[in-house]
């Protein structure tokens, strides 16, 4: 068998110092539409959601000086942070990347929007960080 099917690509998430420069940009130059910003407390981050057709792009600053998005600024300075992919089956796909070694950063939680997540370290996916969200299926 090659493979499962019903993966999508949900956002691409930029790590920014300032959402307001950030929308300045994508908003109000490029004309992007842009959901109001938003705090995420357990991420520690502001977020701006970009539509884009299907899949979106997320916008994320710091919230706090430990935020994961301000230590990634810090080392690598602004950019794309992760890609996140809708999965069928958020619990299968967890035990089946942890039965082979994959390195899951956290149990699956419930984010903004009532949608299960985990995040995969990128040393496991080739360098870049994996969000996997559970599609909806309601
Ligand atoms: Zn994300």
């Amino acid at each position: 068998m090659n493979g499962f099917g019903g993966f999508k690509i949900d956002h691409l998430g930029i790590a920014v110092r300032s959402l307001e420069i950030a929308l300045g940009f994508y908003r109000d130059q490029l004309g992007m539409q842009a959901s109001e910003p938003e705090t995420v407390p357990a991420e520690k981050v502001k977020v701006s959601m970009l539509a884009a057709g299907g899949p979106r792009i997320e916008l994320l600053e710091a919230a706090a000086s430990d935020s994961v998005i301000a230590r990634f600024i810090e080392k690598r300075g602004e950019g794309l942070h992760h890609v996140a992919l809708r999965v069928p089956n958020l619990d299968a796909v967890v035990e089946r990347l942890r039965a082979a070694g994959a390195r899951i950063l956290n149990e699956p939680r419930t984010g903004a929007g009532g949608h299960r997540y985990v995040f995969v370290h990128p040393s496991s996916t080739g360098g870049v960080l994996l969000e996997l969200i559970e599609e909806h299926t309601n």
